[in-house]
């Protein structure tokens, strides 16, 4: 830890003069309320050593990085049978798109763009007694974090600008794929996109991809090895939609981005790291999110590959 802290603290301050060509997410009106120089990093490794900079401890809006929670949460649930609703090929597509659902009829190219996600949400519905309360149960139990929460008013602003998530949950209904009612379902997966957390939280709730042997405080395993496998890969290859190649070309991490430009991003079997600066590039991508971590992995000589 040791030298990771030195170049952190050396990557961050040069980092942080980097002119930012980012902007902040508008299209969910909420986002935009967010200070755009906010910049923080945390890192977490298997053995409990931390190390923050920046605004590592302030509360964001993690929104797609929740992708991750609610593919853990149902593939726990329903098993291998969660690959028959949702594939694990990369769409080289918008996070957003409602283009290759025609061809694909209805099965979404992975868990990770809205379509996938939105699917998940579905199998959740269908699983759980009160998915809200369920799923925020399930997040706060594997850190035993119980300040973790949604926001109603980010989760609301979605609501009533979420036309497209709406068209792609009505026209994979259409081809049913979508099991419950569409508004109940577009309801659910707004509010785990509102879930709110900081680097620290997020480096920390990720450990379980990182660790083999991870138990939470109850002493319960997350998932085991081989599921954590898979879900590091679609990370890998599905993480940042269609900058994932981009992505694992400059950082060589397995990953995920949000819109409210959080970044988390694993290194199997040593640590998971967070990066947030709310500044996106055209794909939706934390601009200097991706810049720290290439850096970072450049600088350690210390990628999966
Ligand atoms: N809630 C956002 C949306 O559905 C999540 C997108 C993202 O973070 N890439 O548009």
């Amino acid at each position: 830890m040791k030298n990771y802290k030195k170049i952190i603290e050396d990557i961050y301050n040069d980092v942080k003069q980097v002119d930012d060509i980012g902007k902040v997410a508008n299209y969910i009106p909420e986002l935009a309320n967010v200070n755009e120089n906010n910049f923080g990093v945390h890192i977490t490794t298997i053995n409990g050593e931390e190390f923050s900079i920046g605004d590592a401890d302030k509360k964001f809006s993690i929104q797609s990085v929740s992708k991750i929670l609610t593919l853990t949460l149902a593939y726990k649930l329903i098993g291998e049978k969660i690959w028959n609703r949702v594939d694990v090929e990369p769409s080289g597509n918008p996070f957003n798109s409602l283009l290759q659902l025609e061809a694909d009829l209805g099965k979404p190219r992975n868990p990770f763009i809205n379509a996938g996600a939105i699917v998940v949400c579905d199998v959740l519905i269908s699983e759980l007694k009160n998915p809200k309360e369920d799923f925020l149960s399930f997040c706060r139990n594997i850190t035993n974090n119980q300040s973790l929460n949604y926001s109603d008013k980010v989760a609301q602003s979605e609501k009533n600008t979420g036309f497209r998530n709406i068209a792609l949950c009505n026209f994979i209904k259409s081809f049913g794929n979508i099991k419950n009612d569409v508004n109940r379902v577009l309801d659910f997966y707004f509010y785990t996109c509102s879930l709110e957390m900081s680097c620290k939280e997020l480096s920390e709730i990720f450990l379980y991809l990182a660790d083999d042997n991870y138990k939470n405080d109850k002493e319960e395993t997350i998932l085991s090895t081989s599921e954590a496998k898979r879900i590091n890969a679609i990370m890998l290859t599905c993480g940042f939609y269609d900058e994932s190649g981009e992505f694992a070309f400059r950082v060589g991490l397995p990953g995920k981005s949000g819109v409210g430009g959080g970044i988390i991003a694993i290194h199997p079997d040593e640590f998971c790291i967070t990066v947030w600066s709310p500044k996106l590039n055209p794909k939706g991508n934390s601009y200097k999110g991706m810049l720290f971590l290439e850096k970072f992995t450049s600088n350690t000589e210390n990628s999966i590959f």
